[in-house]
């Protein structure tokens, strides 16, 4: 198989490329706008077509390269069933298999830092793309977005902790250099989530944690719900300021028949 993990230091994002060597396929976890041209590079010096976008969740904290490498290189956009994305190719729920050549994915419900978030198992490479829903020692929050600690515990101790011991787990972002951790690994050292911790423990952690609002919350969740669409005129790779990207994105809603650009204002963000 082939698999790189690629980064984003504006947002500590993670990209995830993962590929069939024999049938010269891949597919992109979590690909970021402003990296666009990065992925496009590697994926043709790699001599792969890229089929797959997959999501694990509508992102508040960066604008998604799916839809743009839809347009760009015919990839289809595939999301949790629940994430509110529009104008997804395929929407995925828990148990759900995507396969791309020898590649196997197991699609596992993993909600509570968004009521859409999906983790997307390799059982076969014993690896798993847990997206916010487990970070090396930490999560994704829960105040916004439909965020629920309750939802989060339980996704994490019924779906993520219950792989094998030794499942490498890659995490959506990392803020500290961190690239991998695995199953053993967090349930023993997570702080906030490890098995010593009880639900009402990690509740008032959660409910603690007084967190500034996201930066780029307002441009990046009205996007991604359209997966990251940007009209053809405004097609360029350079990272654009907020408020151009704002007009944009309403624009496009606009297209779409939205005439009201701001529902997401009503999901608790
Ligand atoms: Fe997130």
């Amino acid at each position: 198989m082939i698999f790189r993990q690629l980064f984003d230091p504006e947002t500590s994002t993670y990209t995830f490329l993962l590929g069939d060597s024999t049938a010269n396929e891949a597919l992109l976890i979590d690909p970021v706008l402003e990296q666009v041209d990065r992925d496009r590079q590697l994926v043709e010096e790699l001599g792969l077509a890229l089929r797959l976008t997959l999501e694990t969740h509508l992102h508040a904290d960066h604008v998604t390269a799916s839809g743009r490498l839809r347009d760009l290189l015919g990839s289809r956009v595939v999301v949790g069933k629940d994430a509110g994305v529009e104008n997804a190719d395929r929407t995925v729920g828990d148990r759900d298999r995507i396969e791309l050549g020898e590649l196997r994915l197991e699609v596992r419900s993993t909600p509570g830092h968004t009521s859409g978030c999906v983790t997307y198992v390799c059982h076969e490479e014993g690896a798993a793309f847990t997206g916010d829903a487990l970070l090396i020692r930490g999560c994704g929050r829960t105040d916004f977005q439909q965020g629920d600690p309750e939802a989060l515990f339980h996704s994490v101790r019924d779906q993520i902790f219950t792989l094998p011991e030794e499942t490498l787990l890659y995490p959506g972002h990392d803020y500290k250099g961190r690239t991998v951790t695995t199953v053993a690994e967090e349930k023993r050292l997570n702080p906030r989530l490890g098995v010593a911790r009880s639900f009402a423990e990690f509740d008032r952690i959660m409910s603690e944690l007084e967190l500034a609002y996201p930066r780029q919350i307002d441009r990046a969740v009205p996007a991604n719900r359209l997966s990251g669409l940007i009209p053809a005129e405004e097609r360029e790779s350079a990272r654009r300021p907020c408020e151009p990207e704002h007009r944009t994105v309403a624009e496009a809603m606009e297209r779409l028949g939205r005439q009201d650009a701001e529902p997401w204002r009503g999901m608790g963000i």
